[in-house]
């Protein structure tokens, strides 16, 4: 036996805690019994769990890299009806959640899953999974400037670890540059808060890479399903 929202996390229907929240506002039934205390236990070979009347462990594991615009936030709902990635997902049933975050204003490669081991194992910190930003920035910072950044800056929650960066392109009137910059935390609003710390704010921020997987030609608001290869390649 075991307790009801980790079975429901473990069979992907979302994170512990949101499954403790389903829960608690009686969408979940165990053999037809609507169950709102956060201590049941249940055995997932023999009880049948729903949420919403939708079987639990039913359903297939699945793997979408998304092109997240601007001005849409990582998260399964918004109080405040901003647009939020699923209403991207037209024909998808499943329940999928964002392995990690984008800020509300940056765009690019979102990774999406049922798949709770996968999401842990990629947004765990001691896996160091490498993430490449394309970050406009007002200016064009010096070597120097850059060199702090490769090396590690202070930020209000400490060092940041060494990045890789370079220079991608360079606005001919100079008021703005990209700059390609791969990190392997995910703090809040990190690349941000490094490019504040150099005083070359950003402008536009767009994820390129995930690990191993790129966003390629994946148009802005689209998805496509990850390829076995691009999965195993990945963990
Ligand atoms: N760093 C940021 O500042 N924002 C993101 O969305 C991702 C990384």
């Amino acid at each position: 036996m075991e307790r009801l929202q980790k079975i429901m996390a473990e069979a992907g229907v979302a994170s512990r805690r949101k499954c403790e929240e389903l829960i608690l506002s009686g969408k979940v039934q165990v053999n037809g019994e609507t169950v709102t205390a956060l201590g049941t236990k249940a055995d997932p070979a023999v009880d049948e769990i729903t949420v919403d009347g939708k079987p639990v462990g039913a359903e297939k594991k699945m793997y979408l890299v998304f092109n997240k615009p601007k001005g849409v936030i990582t998260s399964a709902s918004d109080p405040q009806g901003r647009k939020i990635v699923t209403d991207y997902l037209k024909g998808i049933t499943e329940r999928l959640y964002p392995v990690g975050r984008l800020d509300y204003d940056t765009e690019g490669l979102l990774l999406l899953t049922n798949d709770g081991h996968f999401a842990h194992m990629l947004t765990h910190p001691k896996h160091h999974v490498p993430k490449t930003y394309h970050a406009t920035v007002k200016g064009v910072p010096h070597g120097s400037e850059l060199d702090k950044l490769k090396k590690g800056v202070m930020l209000e929650d400490g060092m940041t670890a060494p990045a890789e960066v370079e220079y991608h392109d360079i606005n001919p009137e100079g008021k703005e540059s990209t700059i390609s910059i791969t990190i392997h935390e995910g703090r809040n609003r990190q690349v941000r808060r490094m490019f504040d710390a150099i005083n070359h704010p950003v402008n536009k921020l767009k994820r390129i890479s995930f690990g191993d997987l790129f966003l390629g030609n994946l148009k802005r608001g689209s998805y496509r399903h990850l390829t076995k290869e691009e999965i195993e390649g990945l963990l």
